[in-house]
């Protein structure tokens, strides 16, 4: 199955997808391959949401939203600091609730359609870099490439080429999906918690609603941002036992974090996706996975245009974009915010803030258009 391209992507998710696509519509002509170890529909750990940001990412590859594909719309949110409860409400959906196994396995699909080439079932063992291309060394034979695409997630280790582990964070997450009666589901409700910041989590406890087509279920799970790296960790199986007592035994996976002092590229590789780093705050990565494909698509599509492969211009390209001013702003709330939210007196400010932003979020989103 080995070969020759212009451009290989290693990862077939959301970002890999999503920068294949854009790059066949804007450039036809550069020959790129997908490499993805798995087979879709595969399994992936996941909460599913994808925000308002996301279906605008979604619809920036010309697909319908929602996609169809089981979802839920959630209307209300709560956000819960021990008894107090800001509230957020959207008509439509303040986000969406995918069973991402189907979301991943229908974007691969629209990929192909589109004429996409996905190898599945190869694994990249190694990038060796001659001369001025790649040789990507595969479980299916050596691949070779001018650019080399990082878009393997969280667990990848192709952004070891790339990133400075001085500004790389990783969040740590636990979640488990319980069989439920439909309540969460018929309500479009969710909840974040963010009471156990008092006990040094960086992060917050959450309920989704799930429906996967078959039968409805609680999506829950804890998002650790990690992002004070020195401070003492959270013990992440107890709150999980003690927030949910009746859920089931939780799997764990991590999330590689944005930062905005971090390198997105050297010269012949870029990374997007969770190897380049996901919204720190929440631990939303399915919107800007896709949001990073777009522009990776553009700075190969300009760098092939130029015969120019150093790829200098995509740090940039990320960090002045709609995607880095939103990863940016989460960045700066996530590494201040978790660093006061243990003492008491920042956290009654920071929540008197949510309470105001919520207030003016729900009018605007309620008034007439
Ligand atoms: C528990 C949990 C809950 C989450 N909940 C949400 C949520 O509700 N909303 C949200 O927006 N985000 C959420 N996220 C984050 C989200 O899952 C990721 O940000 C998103 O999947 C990133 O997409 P990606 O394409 O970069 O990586 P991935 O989706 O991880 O895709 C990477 C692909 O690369 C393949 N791959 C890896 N290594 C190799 C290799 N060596 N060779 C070939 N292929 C390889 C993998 O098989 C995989 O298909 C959650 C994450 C976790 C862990």
């Amino acid at each position: 199955m080995s070969g020759s391209a212009d451009v290989l992507i290693i990862g077939g998710g959301p970002a890999g997808l999503s920068t294949a696509m854009h790059l066949h519509a804007l450039t036809p002509a550069i020959k790129a391959i997908v490499l993805e170890k798995a087979h879709h529909p595969r399994p992936k750990l996941c909460g599913g949401g994808v925000s308002i940001f996301g279906a605008a990412a979604w619809r920036a590859l010309g697909l319908p939203w929602p996609p169809p594909v089981p979802h839920v719309p959630v209307g209300t949110v709560r956000f819960s600091y021990h008894h107090d409860i800001v509230t957020l409400r959207h008509p439509e959906a303040v986000f969406t609730v995918f069973p991402r196994v189907a979301l991943d396995a229908y974007l691969a699909h629209q990929a192909r359609q589109r004429g996409v080439t996905l190898h599945e079932g190869v694994t990249v063992h190694r990038l060796r870099r001659r001369s001025n291309d790649w040789d990507v060394l595969t479980s299916a034979g050596t691949y070779h490439a001018r650019i080399v695409v990082a878009a393997d997630g969280s667990r990848g280790t192709t952004r070891n080429l790339v990133v400075d582990r001085k500004h790389s964070a990783t969040a740590r997450l636990l979640e488990s999906i319980t069989p439920s009666n439909g309540q969460w589901v018929q309500a479009r409700q969710a909840v974040f918690d963010f009471s156990a910041v008092s006990e040094g989590l960086q992060g917050y406890t959450w309920t989704f609603p799930l429906d996967d087509g078959a039968r409805p279920a609680c999506n829950q799970g804890v998002y650790d941002a990690r992002i004070a790296r020195q401070a003492p960790k959270a013990r992440l199986p107890t709150l999980m036992q003690s927030t949910f007592p009746h859920s089931r035994p939780p799997q764990g996976h991590p999330i590689h974090l944005f930062s905005p002092f971090q390198r997105f590229a050297r010269p012949g590789i870029l990374l997007v996706g969770d190897a380049a780093g996901a919204d720190p705050l929440f631990g939303e990565g399915i919107g800007p996975a896709l949001a990073y494909g777009q522009i990776a698509a553009q700075t190969i599509a300009v760098a092939f245009r130029r015969h120019d492969f150093r790829l200098r211009d995509y740090r940039r390209r990320v960090l002045t974009s709609p995607l880095g001013r939103y990863l940016t702003l989460r960045w700066a709330v996530a590494w201040l915010g978790y660093r006061l939210a243990p003492h008491r007196v920042p956290m009654a400010v920071i929540w008197r803030i949510a309470h105001t932003l919520a207030f003016f979020a729900n009018i605007s989103s309620a008034s007439p258009r």
